[in-house]
């Protein structure tokens, strides 16, 4: 051990660093973020829990195409169709199996009419694994409840497209 060790270790020089940094810490601006009273900013494109749209008129967007089913690797879609009152073609079945589902978002990418979507809703869970079997009128109900929030969400994410 030379002379320069033997002083610093007889003069705590490594512990008065170290608090040193402590007390630095102590009194600069805190950077955690006090999650669930505060959340971070989300991207326009973040991919959260799914919603189908509706026009502002009330009528479905969805057209029954089911591209958004042959699109997705995880094969968690699952569509039925049929007709409905006017004679035209719809969704008798759309579920979504979230167990399955890998967040990829290709369903929204390959939908041409924007009416399979993914919100920015991450807050939910399921106490057993049916629960996070999404039926279209779950997925309805997403959808009138964050229509506002996705609506500016596609907007600012077109020139992105
Ligand atoms: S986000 Fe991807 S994995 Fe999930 S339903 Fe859509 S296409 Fe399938
Ligand atoms: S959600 Fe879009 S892609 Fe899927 S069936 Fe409906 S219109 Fe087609």
């Amino acid at each position: 051990m030379n002379i320069k060790n033997l002083i610093q270790s007889f003069s705590l020089g490594e512990l008065r660093q170290g608090l040193a940094v402590t007390l630095r810490y102590m009194f600069a601006p805190k950077i955690t973020v006090q999650y669930p009273d505060e959340k971070t900013p989300l991207s326009p494109r973040f991919r959260g829990l799914h919603a189908l749209r509706r026009y502002s008129d009330g009528d479905e967007r969805c057209i029954g195409c089911k591209l958004c089913e042959a699109v997705c690797p995880a094969k968690a879609i699952t569509i039925d169709l049929g007709t409905n009152e006017e004679g035209v073609r719809c969704t008798t079945r759309y579920d979504i199996d979230l167990t399955l589902c890998i967040f990829c978002g290709f369903c929204e990418e390959a939908c041409p009419v924007d009416a399979i979507v993914e919100t920015h809703v991450f807050e939910y869970y399921g106490e057993k694994k049916s629960d996070l079997l999404y039926t279209k009128k779950m997925l309805l109900a997403n959808g009138n409840r964050h229509e506002a929030e996705i609506a500016k969400n596609r907007e600012l994410d077109a020139k992105y497209r």
